[in-house]
């Protein structure tokens, strides 16, 4: 019967000159159906578990190239749409669908409950639980462009509604904005089912990513109607593509933030430590390096998100008083490892990369920043680039930074290592990542621990210690033990 009514709004709709405004109410209406169509109405929670491909956002082996691609057993997904909380637990395994591998998002090892609530964002082990603010967004997001989720957020925003045709047929288009979140328009078909949403988040180093999700085969699941395929794009490339086997409406999902979670959010005054004179290690999930030059400050990497990198300049200058942060040297374009540079931007500073990260760089900081502006949006600085092809220095007569592209590594075409010759140092991430000191080795990824040694080999640099971007810094010898006995 609602079939019937949708399509006497649409042939009414379609012969009226009505205003703008006459459609407000409308909106609410078809909501309104939809939601009692798909069960919505009575649904607080849910839980549902799906098999299929996932791709790794923003850790392409290029600039520019699609994600890398993984295969899984199975997932569960946890919703509370009452308290905004979401969950993903992967179950069984996950692989690699191109082998060798190319491209980063490696698990680093077990792979944990990644959660969201709150505005937080973190990884639960059985250990304890790790934050991933870089994530918050993106979590949020992916709870709320759910085929429930979307109805719920579109009525508590009120929704405009405009009629469009897609593939011959009419379907009612509901955009709306959830303030400082993300913007979405939900089709809704003859069906009343929600058949795509196209959506918008703001994600650090990217800007805003526009964001397409598809329903497709939608099958009743107790009290509920559900999708059985999702499929998904991220900003023109496939994130997502699953098929849903169980779903369970209204299944008890309680998500509590811990309170070490909510506390690292509020440490901004991050330490550091004397690597040698006039440098500087700042540790963390992701490392930086703060170096002290005659009269500038270089600063390696920039990590995770606006408000990291801010801490990560604002450590460089207590550590180097009355001396401006000049340069940023960027190792790669990872989402990761990339997603501080806006307030490397802001802070007037150059951004030193490989060659072939300029483009990308150069498009996401011309895009438009509205959903939730930060530092950068005030200053409105412009990005400055240096780029490096295979080697680049930055010298005063007192120090040599040497910057180098480190050839064939699988991890990523683009990265750069950081040598300080008279000091012996170098500078390097992703390829050997050491674990904590007095620990056992963890598994390494060889290939591009090899990597990284046949680089220091063929560069002739003499380096007495690796300082890594994820872990301690230790002597060359550690990456020696790490890769075996000599075959
Ligand atoms: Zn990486």
């Amino acid at each position: 019967m609602y079939r019937h009514g949708l399509n006497s709004l649409i042939a009414i709709i379609a012969f009226a000159t009505l205003p703008e405004t006459a459609f407000a109410l409308d909106a609410a209406g078809v909501l309104r159906l939809a939601d009692r169509e798909m069960g919505g109405d009575h649904l607080n929670t849910v839980r549902y578990t799906h098999t299929g491909s996932e791709f790794v956002m923003g850790q392409s082996f290029r600039p520019g190239e699609s994600w890398p691609k993984w295969n899984f057993d199975s997932k569960t997904v946890s919703i509370n749409y009452q308290t905004g909380a979401w969950s993903e637990a992967l179950n069984g395994n996950r692989t690699r669908d191109v082998i060798p591998p190319r491209g980063g998002g490696d698990p680093s090892g077990p792979r944990g409950i990644a959660l969201t609530k709150d505005g937080l964002a973190w990884v639960q082990f059985p250990q304890g639980a790790f934050p991933n603010p870089w994530t918050a967004h993106d979590r949020n997001h992916q709870l709320w462009v759910t085929p429930h989720g979307i109805i719920k957020a579109a009525i508590r925003n009120s929704a405009r509604l405009q009629w469009k045709t897609r593939e011959g047929k009419s379907v009612a288009a509901v955009s709306f904005t959830e303030p400082g979140k993300f913007s979405a328009t939900a089709y809704i078909n003859e069906d009343y089912l929600v058949e795509r949403i196209e959506s918008r988040f703001p994600q650090t180093s990217y800007g805003e990513v526009p964001v397409i999700t598809t329903f497709s085969e939608y099958r009743d699941f107790g009290s509920i109607k559900f999708p059985s395929r999702i499929r998904q794009t991220h900003g023109g490339f496939p994130s997502l593509d699953i098929t849903v086997t169980e779903v369970r409406p209204n299944d008890p999902v309680d998500i509590v933030v811990p309170e070490s979670i909510r506390q690292t959010t509020e440490i901004q005054k991050l330490t550091t430590v004397k690597a040698a004179d006039g440098v500087w290690f700042i540790p963390g999930s992701h490392n930086s390096v703060a170096i002290e030059m005659k009269d500038h400050i270089i600063v390696v990497e920039t990590p995770l998100t606006t408000e990291r990198g801010r801490a990560v300049l604002e450590s460089a200058k207590a550590a180097i008083p009355g001396k401006p942060v000049r340069f940023v040297i960027n190792t790669h374009h990872h989402i990761d490892h990339a997603g501080g540079l806006r307030a490397a931007v802001s802070e007037g500073a150059t951004i030193v990369t490989h060659v072939t990260s300029a483009p990308l760089y150069q498009r996401y900081f011309s895009e438009p920043r509205t959903l939730v502006p930060d530092e950068l949006a005030a200053t409105k600085r412009k990005l400055k680039l240096r780029t490096v092809g295979d080697k680049s220095e930055i010298s005063d007569g007192t120090r040599s930074v040497e910057i180098h592209h480190m050839r064939g590594q699988g991890h990523a075409d683009n990265m750069l290592m950081v040598y300080l010759p008279k000091e012996k140092l170098l500078i390097e991430t992703d390829a050997f990542s050491p674990p904590p000191a007095n620990t056992t080795l963890a598994p390494q990824n060889l290939p591009l621990a090899a990597n990284l040694a046949e680089n220091i080999r063929k560069l002739n640099l003499d380096v007495e210690r690796i300082i890594p971007l994820h872990g301690p810094i230790v002597p060359l010898s550690e990456l020696q033990r790490a890769m075996g006995p000599r075959q």
